[in-house]
């Protein structure tokens, strides 16, 4: 059969805490032990930790940057354009005190008040918004790390450019998406063949899982859900799944060991062979269903 075609597969919660980044690391240690060309990429870029799980060398750091204006206050004469071209209130301005300020964390570096600006007053400065590192666990680089700095406002750029070293070589990329439905979670998720959310079946889990799945809906992405710490909680998400007509794909048990070695650093597949069936069998089936990877193992 001819690998022709890569499949991503976005690995997603509503919220955090849930174990999207246990199933994440996990379906990809499985898959790499198989043989695979799997990449993993950590797009939780406010709080990543995938790399934390491996023995990583690192081959290469991407130095994220944007570039936002500098205004020169001997050249401005206060007239205001700017301010009203910026549709993101980064230019605070008071004439008649002659304060002129761009607020950088709201600047989404669009240019507009460059072109606004009739008397050369506003020039651009590089600031950097992060890192995307590039690690190998064994030759290849198979393990991208977005990280943004802190204070930053948005990690999405940081995202993008961490999604943009796919190496289409790999037949299977795995996200690890940002928590929540907000711009960092739409960006990884579109970049997504299919998309599988992880939650618990608790009162919180549904609440959180409804929001992810109507904006999924939206987005008109294919999706599937699993239960983590399934037994404790209630039937309600269960109900809600039958309900919607949402694929369960799988139910990993609520178990201490597997506490416990996740707090250890560890991989839950390496002593569950079980669970190392079930995420590989899942991700076959995903692969097979949606048609899109022609990979075999
Ligand atoms: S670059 Fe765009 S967002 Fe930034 S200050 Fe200028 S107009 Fe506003
Ligand atoms: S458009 Fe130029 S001159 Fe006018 S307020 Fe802005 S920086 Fe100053």
């Amino acid at each position: 059969m001819i690998k022709s075609k890569h499949h991503i597969i976005a690995i997603a919660s509503g919220k955090g805490g849930t174990g999207k980044t246990f199933v994440a690391t996990n379906l990809f240690h499985a898959l790499k032990e198989t043989g695979e060309n799997v990449m993993l990429i950590d797009c939780d870029a406010e709080a990543p930790n995938a790399l934390a799980f491996f023995d990583s060398r690192q081959a290469d750091c991407i130095e994220v940057t944007q570039q936002v204006p500098v205004i020169d206050s001997a050249k401005c004469t206060f007239c205001g354009k700017c301010h009203e071209y910026c549709a993101y209130n980064a230019i605070f301005i008071l004439p008649s005190l002659e304060i002129i300020k761009v607020i950088e964390d709201l600047c989404h570096a669009c240019g507009a008040c460059l072109v606004a600006c009739k008397y050369d007053a506003i020039t651009q400065k590089s600031v950097t918004l992060g890192q995307v590192s590039l690690n190998s666990i064994n030759e290849n680089v198979n393990l991208i790390e977005a990280r943004t700095k802190i204070g930053v406002m948005t990690p999405v750029l940081v995202i993008k450019a961490a999604i943009r070293q796919i190496d289409h070589r790999n037949n299977i990329v795995i996200l690890d998406s940002p928590p929540g439905t907000s711009c960092p979670f739409i960006h990884t998720v579109a970049a997504a063949d299919y998309v599988v959310l992880v939650t618990e079946p608790t009162p919180f889990g549904l609440s959180d899982l409804k929001r992810s799945v109507e904006t999924l809906k939206q987005m008109n992405k294919p999706f599937g859900v699993i239960v983590n710490r399934a037994g404790i909680g209630n039937n309600e998400v269960y109900d809600y799944l039958e309900s919607e007509g949402i694929e369960l794909l799988l139910e990993i048990p609520f178990d201490k060991e597997i506490a416990r070695i996740c707090s250890n650093g560890g991989m839950v597949v390496n002593h569950n062979p079980a669970l190392k069936h079930q995420l590989l069998k899942l991700e076959q089936k995903i692969t097979d269903k949606h048609g899109i990877g022609h990979h075999q193992r």
